[in-house]
């Protein structure tokens, strides 16, 4: 690996991390993405995306490409190595890859992202894109008309299954506790809405269908009855893991594991930013992180420029 100190290294490949990289690479910082996958983050296994502007329709595979081809247009080093740390030196950045090399930067934008927490049920992996989606604001429009579960009792879970409304016949909420955890007035708005069903005290235990989910086979923890339950699709919201566990101690986290950063980007460690779903924020989709991904490497370029390094 190369010894140069990297004007900026980003860690993740997904959206923020692409935008962060072209607008690194448009500045003359000497960049390096680090990504221990494929590019693209969970952009890649969205099946259709439809609300990026510029597309009226392309599928996730698509999308990365297009972004990674222009980030390959910059002097931009795309090195997939797995992260495993970062550690403040004197005036540098040594992250830490797995295997025990490193790669030092004068700042770090962090753009590792987030993923959702699995059910872990049969089913599950099989149909994701074919009617298990982990997001109601990219594939709820899919669903006109039909009927769809929502698992999960928490503010996510709820205030999708109010967004899914806008499209779907039913919703169904499925949840394994008699209450659910949301918020009271997200709970409120629920209890109202004539087109959301609850199915307390229950676990899916099973994803079923054809070419697309068909029926869930659903559990009730009270009384063991199993009973199926037909739908088109099912959204789990049952939390999200934020890819945070290398930077415990190194920059401010929230109570879930988010990166604090206001819309700078700043985190709480001068000359770490953060991007993308990473960061402690409202909406999590493409559009916004390529948006903090271009607000991270301005933000990089000015550290640097300022402190005249
Ligand atoms: P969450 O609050 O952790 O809720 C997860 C839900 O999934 C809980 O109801 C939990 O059940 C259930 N669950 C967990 N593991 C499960 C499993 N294996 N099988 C079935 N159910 C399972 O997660 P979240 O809704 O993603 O929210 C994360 C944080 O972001 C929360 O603190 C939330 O307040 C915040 N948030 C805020 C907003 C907002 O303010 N508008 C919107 C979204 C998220 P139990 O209740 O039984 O534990």
């Amino acid at each position: 690996m190369a010894k140069e100190v990297y004007d900026v290294a980003i860690i993740g490949g997904g959206p923020a991390g692409m935008t962060a990289g072209i607008y690194a690479g448009r500045g003359h910082l000497r960049a390096c993405i680090l990504e221990g996958m494929s590019t693209g983050g969970q952009m890649f296994n969205t099946a259709v995306i439809e609300n990026y502007p510029g597309y009226d329709s392309i599928d996730g595979p698509g999308l990365t490409q297009a972004m990674e081809e222009q980030v390959r247009k910059w002097d931009v080093d795309i090195l997939y190595k797995h992260v495993t740390g970062l550690k403040r030196q004197t005036d540098v950045f040594e992250v830490e890859l797995l295997g025990g090399e490193a790669v030092q930067a004068k700042t770090v934008i962090l753009a590792s992202g987030s993923k959702p927490r699995k059910l872990e049920v049969p089913g599950e992996a099989e149909y994701q894109g074919r009617g298990v989606s982990y997001c109601a604001t990219c594939d709820g429009a899919f669903f006109r008309g039909k009927n769809v579960a929502v698992i999960g009792g928490g503010d996510s879970a709820v205030e999708e299954s109010l967004y899914l409304t806008r499209f779907v016949n039913k919703v169904t909420i499925i949840h394994r506790r008699d209450q659910l955890r949301a918020s009271k007035h997200l709970q409120e708005r629920a209890f109202a809405d004539p087109k959301i069903e609850f199915m307390w005290d229950s676990v899916v235990e099973a994803i079923e269908g054809q070419q697309t989910v068909e029926q869930l086979q659903v559990k009730n923890v009270k009384t063991g009855t199993v009973t199926s339950l037909p739908v088109d699709g099912v959204f789990i919201y049952i939390g999200m893991f934020p890819n945070t566990g290398f930077l415990q101690g190194i920059v401010e986290l929230d109570q879930w594991g988010y990166v604090v950063a206001g819309e700078d980007t700043a985190t709480s460690e001068p000359g770490i930013f953060a991007a993308g779903d990473i960061r402690a924020k409202e909406l999590r989709q493409i559009v916004t992180a390529v948006a903090d991904g271009a607000v991270a490497a301005m933000a990089a370029e000015r550290y640097l420029s300022e402190r005249g390094l």
